[in-house]
């Protein structure tokens, strides 16, 4: 069927979105894909539903060619199997919670490790069902504190789930790679620049996890490659390597010192350096950072967290490392409340002579000798010596990972750069099937409990991050597998036999199997031209003045190029 644009309900827009500012979502936006209905909530209008279903059609074939059985769960869910899991209360506000008439609490599902545990345990009994994999494409919600750039990070989008459910580790682990292969095949099949990187699991729970990023400036997650060794991981994935311990026993002692109105690093080093005899940076000073800890069950918890001076505090990686717990920077009022931290001027022995938690940067090891606070206004310890003068109660991945830091495989530096998470596969092991009791018969005739493998595809964001990778300053550029239509007709002559002449062209593609957009407006070529450049279907054909001698114009939207062909032999 051919599709003309004096039908298709299509607005095209001349001005980008004042609420845009990234370009996928403007461009998808001005071209009519999508439309805002809320903070993180969006309509697809009929070109961006056919790439939408385009993107479904790539992850479906993927997913049925590794045995994948496609399945569909309800999104409004019980609370009681999240109750269960404790993820009701660990999901905190990023759940949408809703009640029935009958004052019975429900969840819209933000993802569904619960009811695939539950649905397997519902049929299978026998371990010569296993393994099996199943799989939903299915909207899902989440109450995001940050909704943004369009669909890129919607409260209501679209995700491929599948959940492997096998007999033993080994299982697991080929269901894990069966996945991984599928998941580079779609990505590929989409023209995603992407990287595989090392995770961490979250709030989902489970052992090995990796991430698929797609590469992109404007992405949230920040991963760091060794070129020489090929580690890849997401930041907030990388373990810092401890450096070896040191002998204090030649160490001088700690001393208090007169240092008024140091309450910054850079003040601090600028006094040591006047005050002390040797050279100092800030990488010598210990800044000690207070936060609030919001635990699932309620209670909340003062944290003090110490990192080398020259670092700061990588609030991704340390919620990441605080997980499930949820943390808050302090207030003036919780300053006024604890009277002995002293902003500024707060050191390991204030917080733990009164009771707060004290983790450190995993450099901070035994006899490293740091410049930190000494719990009382305008005043510091120098030589203050770890493991001699104050040992802190473990260590925490809170500090930022920088450019050039040594590889955790020691083979090399690390080099940062940015991506959207397009996917997630995890190796969820018995944390689901332990609390649903998800066992079979086993072969001995013993029960077997299963093990569980959970993976994502970010269905409704791939539409986004393809528009973000692939544009360019005129428009939309789709790849051919997602496109909208394979051939954009532009009628660009108003002569009758130019008009007669292109639809039987538009006949003639559509009936060699191609989908055809046929551009039958009223309106000038100028016009018809810019909006096929935003529409962004990859090839353009356009019945213009060459008609007359027969021929027609192809424009290839990907390379810019364009030919004049004999409309015949096209
Ligand atoms: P993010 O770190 O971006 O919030 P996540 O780690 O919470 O994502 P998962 O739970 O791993 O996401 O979900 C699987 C996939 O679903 C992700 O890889 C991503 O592509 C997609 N996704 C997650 N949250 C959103 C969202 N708010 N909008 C659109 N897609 C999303
Ligand atoms: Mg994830």
């Amino acid at each position: 069927m051919i599709t003309r644009l004096s039908q298709l309900f299509l607005r095209t827009l001349r001005d980008d979105p004042a609420d845009a500012e990234v370009a996928s979502h403007k461009l998808l936006v001005r071209a009519g894909y999508v439309r805002r209905i809320a903070p993180g909530v969006y309509s697809w209008l009929p070109l961006g539903l056919r790439v939408l279903r385009e993107v479904e059609r790539v992850v479906r074939e993927e997913m049925n060619a590794i045995g994948a059985q496609e399945i569909s769960l309800p999104a409004l869910l019980p609370r009681d199997p999240y109750e269960t899991t404790n993820r009701w209360t660990e999901y905190g506000d990023g759940l949408f919670r809703l009640q029935d008439r009958k004052g019975a609490d429900y969840l819209l599902g933000p993802t569904h490790e619960e009811l695939f545990a539950l649905t397997v345990k519902g049929e299978y009994n026998s371990y010569k069902d296993l393994p099996v994999t199943l799989y939903q494409i299915q909207t899902k919600y989440r109450d995001e504190e940050r909704p943004r750039a369009g669909i890129l990070r919607g409260r209501e989008f679209i995700m491929k789930d599948s959940y492997s459910f096998d007999l033993d580790d080994d299982g697991l682990k080929a269901s894990y790679e069966a996945h991984r292969d599928a998941y580079q095949r779609i990505f590929a099949r989409l023209a995603v620049k992407y990287v595989i990187v090392a995770a961490t699991s979250g709030a989902m729970g489970g052992s090995a996890s990796e991430e698929f990023l797609a590469e992109s400036e404007i992405g949230e997650d920040t991963y760091v490659r060794c070129i020489e060794s090929g580690y890849a991981a997401n930041v907030e994935a990388v373990v810092t390597t401890a450096p070896p311990a040191i002998p204090f026993d030649d160490a001088p002692e700690a001393v208090v010192h007169d240092t008024p109105d140091t309450p910054t690093i850079a003040t601090l080093v600028d006094w040591a350096n006047s005050a002390l005899d040797r050279e100092v940076t800030a990488a010598d000073t210990l800044k000690n950072v207070l936060v609030k800890l919001h635990h699932p069950d309620g209670n909340t918890e003062l944290l003090g967290i110490g990192v080398p001076g020259d670092r700061e505090v990588d609030e991704k990686r340390l919620g990441a490392a605080l997980e499930p717990a949820a943390f808050e920077l302090l207030t003036e009022d919780d300053f006024k409340a604890n009277p002995f931290l002293v902003k500024g001027y707060i050191g390991p022995k204030g917080l733990q002579d009164n009771g707060v938690r004290y983790l450190v940067d995993p450099r901070i090891v035994s006899g490293t000798r740091w410049i930190t606070g000494a719990d009382a206004p305008g005043r510091h310890v120098v030589d203050l010596v770890a493991g001699r003068d104050f040992t802190p109660d473990g260590t925490i991945e809170a500090a930022e990972v920088r450019d050039g830091d040594p590889s955790p495989d020691g083979r090399g530096p690390l080099v940062a750069a940015r991506g959207i998470e397009i996917g997630h596969i995890f190796q969820l092991g018995q944390k689901y099937t332990d609390a649903f009791e998800v066992d079979v018969l086993g072969e001995s005739g013993k029960p077997v409990r299963l093990t569980m493998g959970s993976y994502g595809v970010g269905v409704s964001r791939l539409v986004a991050v393809i528009a973000e990778q692939q544009h360019d300053d005129k428009g939309l550029r789709w790849p051919a597998e997602v496109a909208p239509f394979d051939v954009h007709v532009v009628i660009a002559n108003k002569d009758e036999g130019a008009r007669e002449g292109a639809e039987q062209l538009a006949a003639d593609l559509d009936l060699a199997g191609l989908e055809v957009v046929l551009d039958d407006r009223k309106s000038s070529p100028g016009v018809k031209f810019k909006d096929s450049e935003l529409i962004g279907v990859p090839l353009i054909v356009v019945v213009g003045r060459g008609w007359a001698e027969g021929k027609v114009e192809i424009r290839d939207r990907f390379t810019g190029a364009s030919d004049e062909v004999a409309a015949a032999e096209w």
